[in-house]
């Protein structure tokens, strides 16, 4: 998570108490084998698919690690198979990026063209059969989201929910680690200083949720489709970090349906209620950002709209 040991700040360096021995010139040679040797292992894990690229490269922006951050971006794209020093260059070329330039040190447009063609670079060497997908739900207030999903998940069992992390208190009868990671504020700031979430916002104005990023990819991986049931401005986040994933809006049949549904769930005070309806106009005005709109009338009926869209959708053959 953090620097490797033996790689941190500090030790031979101007002023040192070391200066002019032999001993500041041993230990930069060590730290430069170390660092090497780092670099070495991550290359492997790259190559052999134990570590995402594009993840990665995400990381290495704010990584302390000097490993993943100064990995020089010739060696970052060399090390995803298929493409060779021919190839790297004609790409970095392309894109205008000095070779020697460094993954965590660019510009923060070539940034994102870089991004862009990591993503179809990355897609094209994914075993045939090891495409996973992620596939965002969401929806405004008391649309039912949570009953489409559990109907969806029947159908569809081999669907995999992301389990998201709060700062809400458990309900009765909600398990820690199965309907949330249930964890205190300063876990939460902990979650997001380490950049483990890869989407997260304040919901109805009172607690955090946000979305385990190592899970999601970890299943995304192994080839499942996983589903991320989270509010706008999470599928917003999504969206702007150029995650590939389907994106589905659950609206209500009508609005007067949804404030029914409101009224009729009777957990809001009328107070609470009207704030909820408010920030649903404004939710409902979303639904244009999103890739398919699902009609939450019958359960059964929107729940099978989903599973319908997922196969029609589906991007290899699974
Ligand atoms: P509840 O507290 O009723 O379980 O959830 C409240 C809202 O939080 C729901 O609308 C749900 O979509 C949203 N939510 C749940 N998990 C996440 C998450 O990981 N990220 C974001 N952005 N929203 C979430």
């Amino acid at each position: 998570m953090s620097g490797p040991s033996g790689v941190g700040p500090g030790g031979g360096g101007p002023g040192g108490h070391n200066e002019g021995s032999g001993f500041d010139a041993r230990a930069q040679s060590a730290r430069s084998s170390a660092l090497r040797q780092q670099r070495a292992e991550l290359k492997a894990e790259l190559a052999s698919l134990q570590r995402d690229f594009v993840d990665t490269f995400d990381r290495a922006k704010d990584s302390d690690d000097p490993a993943l951050h100064g990995l020089r971006i010739d060696w970052f794209l060399r090390s995803l198979p298929g493409v060779g020093p021919t190839k790297s260059a004609r790409i970095l070329q392309d894109l205008g990026i000095n070779p020697r330039a460094t993954i965590g040190g660019l510009r923060i447009n070539q940034r994102t063209a870089f991004r862009r063609e990591l993503v179809g670079l990355t897609e094209r060497i994914q075993p045939r059969r090891l495409v996973g997908r992620l596939v965002v739900i969401a929806g405004p207030t008391a649309v039912g989201k949570k009953t489409v999903i559990s109907q969806l998940c029947e159908m569809r069992p081999d669907l995999e929910m992301s389990v998201s992390a709060t700062t809400r208190p458990p309900r009765p009868g909600e398990v820690d680690g199965v309907d949330y990671y249930f964890v205190s504020s300063e876990q939460f700031d902990a979650l997001i200083e380490h950049d483990e979430l890869m989407e997260w916002a304040v919901v109805h104005g009172t607690h955090r949720y946000g979305t385990p990023r190592t899970p999601v990819l970890r299943q995304k991986r192994a080839g499942k489709t996983v589903l991320l049931e989270i509010d706008i401005q999470g599928a917003r986040q999504v969206r702007e970090r150029g995650e590939e994933a389907l994106f589905i809006f659950i609206v209500p049949p009508s609005f007067d349906a949804l404030a029914e549904r409101l009224e009729s769930r009777g957990t809001e005070d009328p107070d609470e209620r009207q704030r909820r309806l408010a920030t649903a106009v404004e939710e409902l005005g979303a639904r244009g950002e999103f890739d398919h709109v699902v009609v939450n009338d019958v359960v059964e009926d929107a729940a099978r709209d989903i599973v319908d869209l997922l196969q029609a959708t589906t991007p290899r053959g699974d």
